[in-house]
């Protein structure tokens, strides 16, 4: 990764911006959470894969005709299903709507052709949706969605399973991939999961876990899951170049 990071609206001034926003293909608005990921990983996984993830998306864009304009990543969603574990911070899901809403209104004030979402809480998903039907109907900001996970699951699934997901395999490899010394290597253990019955649709986390992670992190593999982001980006990248 490069340390410039020209692409990041944080480091612009208004004038550079203004430039910026007409010359993006897209804007990227990173999206995170600060919830619990179990004994072994910070409460920012979700923020610092939205960080990490969207850099390496703005990164490789140039070669696929794209250039990136890239938001500061949200560093709060939707984790009411995480509130049993301490140091969990949740946006209701109305106010989290809005707040997207009111993100792509100020991107579309500026000039933006296109606003793209990238997801990295599982929990952010519906308010996301419901925020990208006003973007487009009631703003008029034509809106893509990656949910990176989706683009990278059957390499995922293939290699650690079905219960990779929060705080196992596959994001205990990413933080160990690019924050290592965030890990708690001596607190990783296969987590105790409970089963749930299918009709179920909400469930706080401590109901379906004793740690507060799915699946076993200490399966965890950074050099594969390094290919898997290079392989991943290239995927998502050629979806969002597909209707140039
Ligand atoms: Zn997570």
């Amino acid at each position: 990764m490069s340390d410039d990071q020209t692409y990041r609206l944080e480091r612009m001034t208004w004038e550079e911006a203004e430039t910026a926003f007409k010359a993006a293909d897209y804007v990227a608005l990173p999206c995170g959470s600060t919830e619990q990921h179990s004994l072994h990983l910070p409460m920012s996984v979700d923020t610092l894969r939205s960080s990490h993830l969207t850099d390496e998306l703005a990164e490789r864009a140039h070669a696929h005709g794209l250039e990136l304009l890239v938001l500061p990543p949200l560093p709060y969603g939707y984790s009411e299903h995480h509130l049993s574990f301490s140091g969990t911070i949740t946006i209701d899901a109305d106010t989290y709507q809005d707040i997207v809403v009111d993100i792509g209104r100020s991107v579309k004030e500026h000039g933006a052709d296109r606003f793209l979402i990238t997801n990295f809480h599982a929990g952010n998903i519906e308010p996301h949706k419901l925020a990208i039907d006003r973007l487009q109907r009631d703003h008029d900001l034509p809106t893509r969605y990656v949910n990176w996970t989706d683009f990278a699951r059957e390499e995922l699934e293939e290699r650690f399973g079905d219960n990779w997901g929060h705080a196992g395999e596959h994001e205990t490899s990413v933080i160990e991939h690019y924050r290592p010394e965030l890990v708690r290597q001596e607190k990783k253990r296969p987590q105790t999961m409970h089963g749930t019955s299918d009709s179920e649709r909400f469930r706080y986390f401590d109901d379906l876990t004793d740690e507060g992670g799915l699946g076993d992190p200490t399966a965890s593999d950074p050099a594969f899951v390094a290919d898997v982001v290079e392989e991943t980006t290239e995927r998502i990248l050629k979806d969002l170049s597909d209707d140039e």
